[in-house]
């Protein structure tokens, strides 16, 4: 008998439920090698014996061309004595009896969108699945948004109230099929379904014909509740004014941008410019909300997304949506199923209940939603993709390394949690604000769900270090110690995590908001920062925000706190004409006095506040509008100049840029030219700090560089001094990463005190 060898691989990773098994016994038995592949806790081990040659083979092709969503971290590879034997063989796990004694440490991995197989079988008359909405397979479909526990079995998977029929159970059982293991598989005989309801949930139509009936419904210009992947949506028909105006009214959301799902990418293209970096995120397995920059002159209606050059447009990512939007043919709101700030609803009662106010019909399915997983929100900046929002497609987000069982709550807006143990850190979907009960329930739900999810009940939360933060103030109460993590260190110290940074940086935290030690408010901060500690090297100047909450609501008011601290007079901006006299005369009291009229640091106030002297806008609708304005104001200005700003015993001086600014309007330069100017000059003087810190890598983060324009200048100007800068790529740079920071931070606390 000729030479053989038998090697036994354990593959640690993202391998279970991408159809790794399927893979691995093709390419077997393409080889002609004995063996046999079972699903593990931590991956799946592999045995293959044969001709050293074919196994080399076998090894080089598992390690260079893995299935495409399989996320491999290790190959542990070892010897073992030859049986001999032929054939190779699938195992059933032993992951039943294993379950117990061992932590789960299996990957959990993101939704996925339909992939090109299953979309032509979709619209294959000729095949069972033939406009079946639940269609999936390995390569796509479900995973976080259905999964109870691990591992990752249809058992364990909001999938077990339906039994395989024997023609999806042959599937799942056959080592060579697309949907060998695929836990959601179904299909019309044996999965879930579709029903129409009116808003009191009485049925009015199943299957198909709820699919044709909801279809009509969004054509005759009704709003349609429609449930999705990671929760409900409401559809209506984006071509019209008046159908968008009402579904605004109904959800009081006047002003915020509006998601878009087109019916496929030329749909897109004759709206939006596409970029290729765009193209590919749009049609990328993520399926993100992509902001596009719309095209002058589109039909689609302004009320869409008042005033913003950008629309944030998805295309369809389940079957359901690929046939809803096949049949209408036209682009339509997509918008998350939630009244105002209220989590996006999950469940079809639920729904009923909070959304029959909003939508005229519902489209409904029974597979039940594990959790919440809103859509995604990217955009591309400096060349790659920056994440606003990270939900679905995305999360949750496994780093990989070991660490203390901390549970991360985040902070109070943009909510998100990470949980770390010895998996590395995992970082859970977009939860949304805690403002409102419905919101905190929710949040207190993922609480507990998402350590149990991964197998780390946590022995500290680490939160906000701001007493008023209702995180924070759960965290006081969870039972384990609360650890506190300053707000501008967590946005910095998630920064270094995502890039495996351990030496300390300058940490550039710009933001709107966060609770400072000394208790002034924070949003300006340059730190020398590691993941442990920080020290505040300098900051932005203090200005005083006349009403507090109120300067954040109305920029304006910020302007005027702006004015106060440089000694500028009101008389001669044009900010004269956004008051009343007497709103004038109350706030330079309120100034003069110090009532009410914290001070802050935060570089969002300060743009805010330029936003109002340049007169683009005086009141916010939503967080960030006016800052959002001043970066689309900048686009159309194309002036390389820069503002004066000093730097003296740690503090960033504005004042000498806002004089000129003011001279220059007075001028009448242009508010493009000078809005442009502005985001130059800000980096310019984040370049200023960096010179002053001599650190080679400076972290940028905080919501301040969702400013594209702000970001890539930052980013131009320190390359061109040789630092290297670093900002988030997988999380978004605004609160919404803050979990990761806070749980590192946690985590490298807790280490100190064991060793
Ligand atoms: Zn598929
Ligand atoms: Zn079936
Ligand atoms: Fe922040």
């Amino acid at each position: 008998m000729a030479a053989r060898d038998r090697h036994r691989l354990e593959i640690t990773g993202a391998v279970q439920g991408v159809g790794f098994r399927p893979f691995v016994f093709r390419l077997a038995t393409e080889l002609n090698l004995a063996g046999w592949a079972r699903n593990a806790l931590a991956g799946l081990v592999v045995e293959i014996e044969g001709p050293p040659e074919d196994c080399a083979a076998f090894l080089e092709r598992v390690e260079k061309n893995p299935p495409p969503f399989a996320i491999v971290r290790h190959i542990a590879h070892s010897p073992r004595p030859v049986e001999g034997g032929s054939g190779f063989r699938i195992h059933h796990s032993r992951l039943e009896s294993a379950a117990g004694t061992e932590a789960a440490n299996t990957e959990i991995l993101p939704d996925l969108a339909t992939c090109p197989d299953c979309l032509r079988e979709i619209f294959d008359p000729a095949n069972r699945r033939h406009l079946y909405p639940f269609t999936n397979c390995t390569q796509c479909g479900p995973r976080f948004s259905i999964v109870l526990a691990l591992p990752y079995d249809r058992e364990r998977t909001t999938m077990r109230g339906f039994p395989l029929c024997a023609a999806c159970r042959d599937e799942y059982e056959s080592p060579g099929d697309r949907r060998f293991h695929a836990q959601p598989n179904a299909c019309p005989d044996c999965g879930p379904r579709l029903e129409f309801t009116d808003p009191s949930g009485h049925r009015l139509a199943t299957r198909g014909e709820a699919l044709e009936r909801a279809a009509q419904a969004i054509e005759s210009g009704q709003i349609v509740a429609v449930k999705g992947v990671g929760g409900f949506h409401l559809i209506a028909d984006a071509r019209s004014a008046e159908v968008v105006e009402t579904l605004r009214a109904r959800k009081h959301r006047p002003a915020k941008p509006l998601a878009l799902m087109m019916p496929h990418l030329a749909a897109a293209r004759a709206h939006c410019e596409i970029s290729p970096a765009e193209e590919d995120l749009l049609t990328s397995a993520r399926a993100p909300i992509v902001l596009l920059r719309r095209l002058s002159g589109g039909e689609l209606p302004t009320v869409l997304a008042p005033g913003n050059p950008t629309f944030g447009v998805m295309l369809p990512y389940s079957p359901l949506h690929h046939l809803l939007l096949r049949r209408l043919g036209f682009p339509v709101v997509a918008t998350s199923g939630n009244v105002s700030d209220e989590p996006i609803c999950i469940d079809n009662d639920k729904a009923l209940d909070r959304l029959r106010g909003i939508a005229d019909a519902f489209l409904l399915h029974d597979r039940p939603i594990a959790r919440p997983v809103d859509d995604s929100v990217v955009r591309v900046a400096a060349g790659r993709e920056l994440l606003l929002r990270h939900s679905r497609g995305y999360a949750p987000l496994s780093l990989g390394g070991e660490s203390a069982p901390v549970l991360a709550v985040g902070g109070d807006q943009k909510t998100a949690l990470a949980v770390s143990g010895p998996f590395g850190v995992r970082c859970g979907p977009h939860l949304g604000d805690l403002e409102t009960e419905a919101a905190r329930l929710a949040f207190e739900a993922q609480c507990r769900d998402f350590p149990a999810l991964c197998g780390a009940p946590p022995r500290a939360i680490a939160c906000d270090a701001h007493p008023g933060y209702r995180g924070a103030r759960w965290a006081a109460e969870a039972g384990p110690p609360a650890v506190h993590v300053q707000h501008h260190h967590a946005h910095i110290a998630a920064c270094l995590a995502e890039h495996d940074i351990y030496e300390e940086v300058l940490g550039v935290a710009w933001d709107g908001t966060g609770h400072g030690p000394d208790g002034t408010i924070w949003g300006g901060e340059f730190l020398l920062a590691d993941r442990r500690d920080f020290a505040r090297f300098a900051r932005l100047r203090p200005f005083p925000l006349p009403g507090g909450e109120l300067s954040i609501r109305q920029p304006r008011y910020a302007a005027l706190g702006l004015l106060h601290a440089a000694g500028i007079p009101v008389a001669g901006t044009p900010l004269v004409s956004a008051f009343t006299k007497e709103e004038l005369a109350v706030a330079a009291t309120q100034l003069e006095r110090g009532l009410n009229t914290p001070l802050t640091s935060s570089a969002g106030r300060l743009f805010d506040a330029v936003a109002a002297l340049l007169g683009l806008r005086w009141r916010n609708a939503f967080e960030a509008q006016a800052a959002m304005d001043l970066e689309f104001a900048a686009d159309s200005g194309d002036d390389a100049g820069v503002f004066p700003v000093a730097l003296e015993s740690g503090s960033l001086d504005w004042e000498p840029a806002i004089r000129v600014l003011l001279d220059e309007l007075g001028n009448e330069t242009p508010v493009a030219a000078l809005a442009a100017r502005w985001h130059e000059t800000m980096s310019r003087a984040i370049l200023l700090v960096a010179r002053a810190a001599k650190k080679p890598l400076v972290a940028l983060s905080g919501g301040c560089f969702q400013n594209v324009r702000l970001l890539e200048s930052a980013v131009a100007a320190l390359r061109a001094e040789g630092f290297t800068p670093l900002w988030p790529r997988r999380l978004p740079p605004n609160d919404g990463g803050l979990a990761l920071g806070q749980a590192v931070v946690a985590a490298a606390r807790l280490r100190e005190k064991t060793d």
